[in-house]
């Protein structure tokens, strides 16, 4: 079976074959178009692609959009995965400890 997408910048076809088999189920994943050279991102929900522009890979802005996370508290999130303002792990780790400590003084 051959997958192919269309591409939403200049209308021709883009082959996955053999693109998308290392990804993960259901994971969204970046083409770039051998056609007009442009990057796609590919929504994939088996069996079914979904081209998407992915205009911020290339060379526009980052869509943002609000996510607030209970781990990491609020930041921004990019459909293409980048985030903005989000915390590193070892951050949120800390600010969870530093959270159960003052808990644990309280209670005393
Ligand atoms: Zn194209
Ligand atoms: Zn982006």
């Amino acid at each position: 079976m051959i997958y192919s997408i269309e591409c939403p910048y200049c209308g021709e076809q883009v082959d996955l074959d053999g693109l998308w088999q290392d990804e993960e189920p259901n994971q969204d994943f970046e083409v770039e178009c051998e056609h007009c050279n442009k990057i796609i991102m590919v929504e994939f929900e088996f069996p079914h692609f979904t081209a998407k522009k992915a205009d911020c890979k290339n060379g526009g802005e980052h869509n943002w959009t609000e996510v607030s996370s209970s781990y990491f508290g609020k930041y921004q999130e990019c459909f293409c995965g980048a985030t903005k303002d989000k915390i590193s792990k070892e951050e949120a780790n800390k600010r969870f400890n530093d959270w159960v400590i003052q808990r644990d003084k309280e209670i005393k």
